[in-house]
């Protein structure tokens, strides 16, 4: 797809973390930076995306819709990809219309994607609007789904030398990506998903969903004790956190996933979860425009 050409798979790297923490706890941490992959479809959601769109372009449809939150990395990731790609676009937005645009809206809106609000019951149903627009391809919420798996997988076949880690962590929202990359993954290595909301244990069960049949449930992992008071929820602590990271590391996060995810592996660390001289792969799957949301 013509989209490849302006994505930067080369700006891609692995940039090592030395922190004293991990020292003492003797393991070595690697952060995969998905967030260099483009300034707009960035981290995991042009791998989410990719093989959706594949399948719209290929089957000669001509709009694309999907749904999200007003802040949400996907919507923009959509928007921006359909732009690209020629095809008309639509999100199906949460909420009531806002008197006023967040700025993530602004910039779709400025990308051609048209907007619907569906207030609270009607998103909860979105087969009544799948059904209502039986011309245009909907692709999942999030990206979830098995196209998003396989998307998903390829994110750690970026990674040189990926046998050398024993661990790879990331933030979970849907599961798709975590699903994905536990696909791809090796046999020795053990697959950490950090769910970025609250008790929301479902998620054991879709990941399940998109697994390659013959894939040891046993190397997946999820926690969910790093929400922070819930999806898009964040506490002082947290920003903090977040701030240091980015100042001490030069690792920018965004507060809605990497730095709970990031906060996980320095928490785990802490508590001595992993072993001495485990290698740790943490993905970091992009989704810094979501920060514009705060007001720092
Ligand atoms: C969407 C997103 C995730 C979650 O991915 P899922 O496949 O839905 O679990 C994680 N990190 C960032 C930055 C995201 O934008």
């Amino acid at each position: 797809m013509n989209l490849d050409e302006e994505l930067n798979f080369n700006r891609i790297s692995v940039q090592t973390i030395t922190d004293t923490l991990f020292e003492s706890s003797g393991i070595h941490v690697d952060v995969l930076r998905l967030d260099q992959l483009h300034p707009v479809v960035s981290g995991n959601k042009w791998f989410k995306l990719k093989y959706y769109l594949q399948y719209a372009i290929a089957n000669n449809k001509k709009t694309v819709a999907t749904f999200g939150g007003a802040f949400s990395n996907h919507i923009i990731a959509t928007a921006y990809a359909c732009n690209k790609l020629q095809l008309n676009c639509t999100g199906f937005i949460r909420g009531e219309t806002p008197k006023q645009y967040s700025q993530t809206l602004l910039d779709v809106t400025a990308l051609n994607m048209q907007l619907e609000f569906l207030n609270r019951e009607a998103y909860k149903n979105k087969q009544a609007v799948i059904d209502a627009h039986p011309q245009t391809f909907f692709i999942p919420e999030g990206g979830f789904g098995m196209e998003g798996a396989e998307g998903a997988a390829e994110i750690i076949q970026l990674v040189p030398n990926l046998s050398k880690y024993n661990y790879i962590i990331c933030a979970v929202g849907t599961g798709t990506m975590l699903a994905g990359i536990a696909n791809a993954s090796l046999p020795h290595q053990q697959c950490i998903g950090v769910s970025v909301m609250k008790n929301n244990f479902s998620l054991n069960a879709a990941v399940d969903s998109l697994l390659n049949v013959a894939k040891d449930k046993t190397r997946i992992d999820i926690l969910h004790d790093y929400h922070f008071g819930g999806y898009a929820k964040c506490t002082t602590e947290l920003i903090t956190f977040m701030n240091r990271v980015g100042k001490e590391h030069g690792l920018p996060l965004d507060f809605v996933y990497t730095a709970k995810a990031f906060y996980a592996v320095c928490h785990l660390s802490e508590k001595k979860y992993f072993p001495e001289g485990a290698n740790l792969l943490f993905i970091h799957s992009g989704g810094l425009q979501g920060n514009r949301s705060l007001s720092l």
